[in-house]
């Protein structure tokens, strides 16, 4: 059956799990494809370029705005922010599902342009979780972390364009229900070569 893979978006306010629960699905979902994003801001300690993102500078990434080589591409935390075109079509026209970890603008793009997408909101339990977490990541100034628990505010209240939203209380459970969407979203005959599979009844 020729089955085009379909593109998974997850979001959800820095500090809420998205890079942890992304590797543990990866790890257990090997067919999956993991869209790298291009950005604009510094490479964080440990962070390695080619892998957890093109780290570009700004006329890089204006060039590439310009060259219709991104999918979607949103300026977040003042700093841009993309998805390269190119490995995302490839990975869909080879039947792969593609998982992309992007802010809530990117994944409204990416419905505009296809609806079929599945968006999944990735939410911490509760407020005083995130400021935790952000605080213990130790990866930000004060003045960062104060940003993005604003800028927080602002993406909850984008959850009613979502098709599921998923609070990341422990990580095991987020990861098993991430990984129950996608298993239950490839079950849909919309998703799946029905005419192929209709054609075998009708011939006999
Ligand atoms: P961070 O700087 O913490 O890695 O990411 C900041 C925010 O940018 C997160 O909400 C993340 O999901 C979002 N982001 C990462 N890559 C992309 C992308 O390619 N497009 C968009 N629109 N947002 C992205």
């Amino acid at each position: 059956m020729n089955i085009k893979g379909n593109l998974i978006i997850i979001s959800g306010p820095s500090g809420a799990g998205k890079g942890t629960v992304c590797k543990a699905i990866l790890d257990s979902m090997t067919d999956l494809h993991l869209s790298i994003s291009a950005t604009t801001r510094p490479k964080r300690v440990g962070e390695r370029a080619g892998a957890d993102y093109f780290f570009v500078s700004k006329p890089a990434f204006e060039a590439m705005i310009a060259g219709d080589g991104l999918l979607e591409w949103a300026n977040v935390y003042g700093q841009y922010y993309g998805t390269p075109v190119e490995p995302v079509v490839k990975a869909v026209e080879q039947g792969r599902d593609v998982i992309m970890e992007i802010d809530v603008q990117g994944a409204l793009q990416i419905r505009k342009k296809f609806p079929g997408c599945v968006l999944i909101f990735l939410a911490p339990p509760s407020r005083s979780t995130l400021e935790q977490r952000l605080r213990n990541r130790a990866t930000d100034s004060d003045e960062e972390i104060e940003r993005r628990l604003k800028w927080a505010e602002g993406e909850m209240q984008k959850v009613e364009f979502y098709d599921y939203l998923v609070l990341n209380d422990e990580v095991e459970n987020a990861v098993r229900k991430v990984a129950n969407i996608i298993n239950a979203e490839r079950c849909r005959p919309a998703r799946l070569d029905m005419e192929s599979l209709m054609q075998q009844y009708r011939n006999k």
